[in-house]
């Protein structure tokens, strides 16, 4: 069986940890800072060094690009992110990215011919320093002038990190690739939680990446003397919000595993020790991979939220805030990594991702899929962040071999 050619990965994995390293051991490359540059850099060198075509997209997206040599070929996409947040691991992201290149490299070494181009490509702010998923939502035609104009750092720092890279922030949008030409997309990524650690297993495979949505819900109660109002004449809008987060916590377990629910933010007004709160509100996040259970999560979660207003004479306001679908991933895509898996003799699972991915965007246009491996304690953006050697090995393994299935099958 071919299989990846281990030393060299690991070397790969062990030089790219180099850019950015912080003390903790971890790597700090936040998209376009000077350790992103630096790591771009010694991407392309690497490319270009092995013999691959490098090539660099509107969005500064870096491929690496195995030809077939047939006309009109497509293209299968298989990569990840080499940027981190600030201060995080050296696993998230550049494993992906090496686990790709050195598949690639397996597969040309051993004069394997594609029935399509390979490419193996470093996604543009994947982290979101800027403007989250920003390479891969260009890519597949998400990006819009509207959401270029407001990164999270600036317009100018945008810029000035495009233009180190020789790139106009005007023509970005020219990144977006005609789907007809996308064959398909695969990635794998450290799992980031334990699921597979505590079940002993080396594979997970993704069947849809969560969808995301948010909402402020502000209760409308009476504000009042914190000492004169008798306790049982209240209106107070907080003990509202209290009672709704207790009840939408158990709602959520109940009814919806493995669905999660968040309250990041909580306001109280007027603000003070001494007047009972007249507005209380909170900032409202749920998260699943399911479709029709996400958009039932939300109806339930609003009816909840009605029902604890009327019990308390509290008025409401429900003001969305994001709303990020859910990603399915592709059922052959899914197989063919599961046979991957299975050629190897190694475990696995059908699991949801719920943290966001580049595959998520690739699933709009073409058949995507991803896979995890074990996070050991499901620490990640972490410098303590950690994957063994063998799991890394497997990630770049399974990589190899669900090309050569997707090969296999290709019509
Ligand atoms: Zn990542």
């Amino acid at each position: 069986m071919q299989m990846i050619h281990r030393e060299r990965f690991l070397q790969l994995m062990t030089a790219q940890a180099a850019f950015g390293a912080t003390a903790a051991g971890g790597v700090s490359r936040p998209a376009l800072s000077p350790d992103d540059h630096a790591v771009r850099g010694w991407f392309r060198q690497q490319i270009e060094r092995e013999g691959l075509e490098y090539r660099i997209d509107a969005v500064g997206n870096q491929t690496a690009r195995l030809a077939c040599g047939f006309a009109d070929a497509k293209t299968l996409l298989i990569g990840s992110h080499f940027d981190s947040v600030p201060n995080g691991g050296r696993f998230d992201g550049a494993l992906g990215m090496l686990a790709a290149f050195e598949a690639a490299l397996s597969i040309r070494d051993a004069g394997i011919q594609l029935p399509f181009d390979l490419e193996v490509i470093n996604f543009t702010d994947e982290e979101g320093t800027h403007l989250g998923l920003c390479g891969s939502t260009t890519l597949t035609g998400g990006m819009t002038t509207e959401r270029l104009a407001i990164p999270r750092d600036g317009r100018a720092a945008l810029e000035a990190g495009f233009a180190q890279l020789g790139l106009d922030l005007n023509r970005v949008l020219e990144a977006q690739r005609d789907p007809a030409t996308l064959a398909g997309y695969i990635e794998v990524h450290i799992e980031q939680g334990t699921r597979l650690e505590k079940a002993n297993l080396d594979i997970g495979v993704v069947t849809s990446i969560v969808g995301i949505r948010s909402f402020w819900l502000t209760l409308l109660g009476e504000a009042a003397h914190a000492g004169t109002m008798p306790m049982d004449q209240r209106k107070d809008a907080f003990f509202g919000v209290l009672e709704y987060a207790q009840r939408a916590r158990e709602l959520i377990m109940r009814d919806f595993h493995p669905g999660t629910l968040n309250f990041g933010r909580v306001e109280l007004a007027p603000g003070a020790f001494n007047i009972v709160p007249a507005r209380a509100t909170i900032g409202v996040e749920f998260r699943h991979g399911d479709p029709a259970l996400f958009d039932a999560m939300e109806s339930a979660l609003r009816a909840l939220a009605q029902e604890v207003a009327t019990g308390r004479g509290l008025g409401i306001e429900i003001q969305k805030v994001d709303n990020v679908l859910p990603a399915l991933m592709h059922e052959q895509m899914i197989e063919h990594v599961e046979a991957a898996a299975d050629t190897l003799g190694l475990r696995y699972t059908r699991l949801m991702s719920f943290a966001g991915h580049d595959a998520q965007s690739m699933a709009r246009v073409c058949p995507a899929v991803m896979y995890f491996v074990p996070s050991v304690d499901g620490i990640s953006h972490n410098p303590r962040e950690f994957t063994s050697d063998d799991d890394c090995v497997n990630a770049a393994n399974v990589m190899l071999q669900a090309v050569l299935q997707f090969a296999q099958n290709y019509q």
